[in-house]
């Protein structure tokens, strides 16, 4: 990596020496070298390979320091879920807001599937209690044929659509094969939808060609579910390799072309935990909690890790989705998503066309940001969600 701070800033300067020290403490060499011009000097620092590879490394950790103008890939990255944190963790700002580790917790509300009704839920969740993240989705794997699978691209006009009008500021949606990804770009501009999108991969989608499509845009943040069938963090982290990966090219050799391949990847990645199949059939939640391989995940890798408690208890009865969500709050994810919407009777008698079972009623939302915004109290002395 070349970093190239801004012009006039010498080799002495404070800043410089910022990027070398944090450089050299990641296990990387340096070497310091000066253009001289006409009336500035530009100087560059190099990043060479250490104890630790700088193709290891992302971007971000040395962009955003004081004086650094530009920061240059000459390697394709190699970005791991474990090397990219070295410099702490990786805090990625959605909307107008930064999540990650040690910040506070946010909701993120909505319907399993969009639907015709989407505006009508979107509101409820806006103007009736304040939530500003929004979740739908408009391609639904699902494992019958014969069930409904998503709206597909007109949903995606519905959810952008109610999201504008309602001012939502994220919007979380599923897709399902690569190219999802131009038919929600092409819709954020036909809607003129303002707000950030992120896109998710579910726990039956993660097909390594969708993966490393959404490594290879920069447009979207991905979220990346656990597999339903994943019995090992380590499953997770393979998933997030092919993110962080990015598109890399190979040579007619068969050798990883390192100018043809991604000099910039795609580290806007969160993880979230949804629950694994279960083992015991007599168990009342859907999936086995997995909750706990937080506190694997937060030792050792750096991406912000979201809690998906609806679809791990899957039912409401007996208030199994809100003990769920009590559940996940406990190992202080960055956000949680909550399926909510009108199980029973809603709008002109309708019903959701999936998941009803685990849906939280619009009217009893303000509880779940009630618990968020207690747990955010406690653990970290402000009353946001
Ligand atoms: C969903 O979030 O609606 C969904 C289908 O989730 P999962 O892939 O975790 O089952
Ligand atoms: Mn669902």
């Amino acid at each position: 990596m070349i970093i190239t701070m801004s012009p006039g800033i010498k080799p002495g300067d404070e800043r410089v020496q910022a990027v070398v020290k944090k450089a050299q403490g990641l296990g990387l060499r340096t070497d310091v070298k000066v253009e001289p011009g006409k009336r500035f000097s530009v100087t560059q620092i190099f990043l060479l390979d250490g104890t630790v590879r700088g193709c290891c490394l992302a971007e971000y950790m040395f962009e955003s320091m004081s004086g650094v103008q530009a920061v240059q890939r000459v390697t394709p990255p190699r970005v791991s879920v474990f090397h990219n944190g070295n410099g702490g963790p990786h805090h990625i700002t959605l909307g107008s807001i930064k999540i990650g580790e040690g910040l506070p917790t946010r909701l993120v509300a909505g319907p399993c599937t969009v639907e015709e009704h989407v505006g009508k839920i979107i509101d409820g969740l806006v103007k009736g209690h304040g939530i500003r993240w929004i979740r739908g989705g408009a391609w639904k794997p699902r494992s019958s044929p014969y069930s409904f699978p998503g709206f597909g691209e007109r949903g995606i006009y519905l959810l952008l659509k109610a999201a504008r009008k309602n001012g939502v500021e994220v919007v979380f949606t599923e897709v399902i094969e690569s190219s999802h990804i131009d038919v929600v770009r092409r819709a954020i501009e036909k809607t003129d939808f303002k707000g950030t999108v992120v896109l998710w991969v579910g726990a039956r989608t993660g097909n390594p060609l969708l993966l490393t499509a959404l490594g290879a845009q920069r447009d979207f943040p991905v979220m990346i579910k656990n597999g339903v069938d994943d019995e090992r963090v380590q499953a997770l982290y393979d998933r997030a390799e092919w993110v962080l990966a990015g598109n890399n090219r190979w040579d007619s050799h068969g050798r990883l072309d390192a100018r043809g391949s991604a000099k910039r990847l795609n580290d806007r990645l969160i993880l979230c935990l949804r629950g694994t199949r279960k083992t015991d059939p007599r168990s009342p939640w859907r999936f086995s909690p997995n909750f706990h391989w937080n506190n694997i995940l937060g030792g050792e890798c750096w991406a912000p890790v979201a809690m998906d408690p609806s679809h791990c208890a899957g039912d409401m009865k007996d208030d199994l989705v809100m003990k769920s969500i009590a559940e996940a709050l406990r190992f202080d994810p960055a956000f949680i998503m909550v399926e909510g919407g009108y199980p029973e009777k809603g709008f002109n008698g309708f019903k959701g066309h999936c998941d009803v079972a685990q849906m939280v009623p619009i009217e009893r939302m303000g509880k779940v940001v009630e618990m968020v915004r207690e747990h955010n109290q406690t653990v970290h002395s402000t009353d946001v969600f």
